[in-house]
């Protein structure tokens, strides 16, 4: 296992899925894992930090496997009774989930800081790796659908299902918001800067937009990678193309590498994508073809390795 420093900017299930392989071929106290926040959302006073939250739960082993976030073996015996209290829930909050948004949000009012909060639940379930918010200040994204006013992310996403022709993302509060500590050391200082397999829109641009992010990884380029998540013109899993189309932006692996090419020196796209090397290439980024759909930990550890190349960090 190589000693290198990475850093992985991540959504949820889709940075998830890619971590469970990372961890096999790098050593995860060196990996620094930088999360989206904009999806945090206040339910029943508590502060949910879903994307922080799966990253967590999957790092620990304890995620449900099947859904991709939120604790295996869980329960929803408290969600029954807050339903008694405030009506139908459409955002599913398990018993041993609602630990760690308590937690949170005790802290939180405390005074504590987003990442300090971070690190003690990352502690407390004995991660190794770094997990770190995008930053410590509320971020809150917005999804305007076609002819409707903006709605907040978990609205559109979970209580609409993602349904609707969305036709801009609106990131409430991104100009105020600065840098969690050690964010733009780790892309600084990172052998490698991994962009995950994440909603370019609703889980890395977030992050991108937040002061200083973008800038910090133009300056180190050639060592940062992205990964598509859209394969033979389709996303793997939710909106991602629906939101490519609807920005009028191409909806296929070059859309993605196109919309990255500023920060990212190299792109891994799929094998059934292979045609679109060339093009991605004429964007004046390295552009490497491999199998990139994550069924395994074996499939996510190649994967990781084939990014890491891709930035000349050979496994
Ligand atoms: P969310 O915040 O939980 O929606 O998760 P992310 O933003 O991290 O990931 C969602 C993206 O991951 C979607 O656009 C999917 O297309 C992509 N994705 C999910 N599984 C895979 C996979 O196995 N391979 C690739 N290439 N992309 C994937």
């Amino acid at each position: 296992m190589a000693k290198r420093s990475i850093a992985l900017l991540a959504g949820g299930v889709g940075a998830a899925k890619f971590l469970r392989g990372l961890v096999r071929i790098a050593e995860p106290h060196r990996i620094t894992i930088i999360v989206n926040t904009g999806d945090d959302e206040q339910f029943y006073g508590l502060h949910v930090a879903p994307d922080l939250d799966t990253i967590t739960y999957t790092l620990a082993g304890v995620v449900n496997r099947k859904n991709g976030w939120g604790r295996a073996g869980e329960s929803f015996r408290a969600l029954g009774e807050l339903e008694r209290f405030y009506g139908p829930a459409w955002f599913n909050l398990g018993d041993r989930d609602l630990a760690t948004h308590l937690y949170r949000s005790e802290r939180l009012h405390e005074g504590a800081a987003l990442s300090e909060v971070t690190a003690e639940i990352a502690a407390r379930f004995r991660i190794k790796a770094r997990i770190l918010p995008m930053s410590n200040e509320r971020v809150h994204t917005h999804v305007k659908l076609k002819g409707r006013p903006a709605l907040p992310f978990q609205e559109y996403f979970v209580r609409r299902r993602a349904r609707g022709s969305v036709e801009a993302i609106e990131l409430r509060g991104i100009e105020q918001a600065r840098p969690a500590p050690g964010v733009l050391e780790a892309l600084a200082g990172a052998d490698a800067v991994i962009i995950a397999p994440s909603n370019p829109f609703v889980s890395i641009g977030p992050i991108l937009g937040v002061r200083g992010v973008r800038e910090a990884l133009r300056a180190v380029r050639d060592r940062v990678v992205a990964i598509s998540p859209i394969v033979g013109g389709r996303s793997v899993k939710g909106p991602a193309d629906r939101m490519l189309r609807g920005m009028g932006h191409e909806v296929s692996a070059r859309g993605v590498a196109n919309f990255y090419r500023d920060c990212a020196g190299a792109f891994v796209l799929d094998e059934a994508d292979r045609r679109q090397l060339e093009a991605v290439r004429r964007l004046g980024i390295n552009a490497v073809a491999t199998d990139t759909i994550m069924s395994s930990p074996a499939r996510a550890a190649a994967l990781a390795a084939a990014a890491l190349a891709a930035v000349g960090n050979h496994a």
